[in-house]
């Protein structure tokens, strides 16, 4: 996936803050952050979107919630609470086609969301 700006990322062709790593997951901060912890989770391996998880693929999931759950708590979020998102598709705002979960906290977050 040569055009997919997460995937130059994970092969280290543009430069990231990471914040975590393992063999199946990068994090890293949000660029553009929406609040005062913004990160992002990714599966190394490229997916484009939640469309394209199935039973062959759907453990990523749980691993990438595990990673989550790390990263929440060596940022002192999990007591405090903080909200997981998924943007998949045009109408659910996704820019970027590879999945990845915003990890957002710091601040009271509203409900509902825009
Ligand atoms: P989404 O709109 O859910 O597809 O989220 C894409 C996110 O990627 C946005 O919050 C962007 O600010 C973020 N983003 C885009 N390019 C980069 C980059 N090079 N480094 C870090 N975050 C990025
Ligand atoms: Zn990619």
């Amino acid at each position: 996936m040569s055009e997919c700006i997460f995937c130059k990322i994970i092969n280290g062709d543009i430069p990231a803050n990471k914040v975590y790593e393992d063999d199946k997951v990068i994090a890293f901060n949000d660029l553009n952050p929406q609040s005062p912890t913004h990160v992002l989770i990714i599966p190394k391996k490229h997916i484009p979107s939640v469309n394209y998880i199935d039973e062959n693929n759907s453990d990523i999931i749980s691993h990438i919630f595990v990673a989550i759950n790390k990263i929440a708590k060596e940022k002192g979020l999990d007591n405090q609470g903080y909200r997981i998102v998924n943007n998949c598709g045009e109408l659910g705002g996704q820019t970027v086609e590879h999945m990845h979960f915003h990890l957002l906290g710091g601040r009271q977050l509203q409900w509902p969301p825009g």
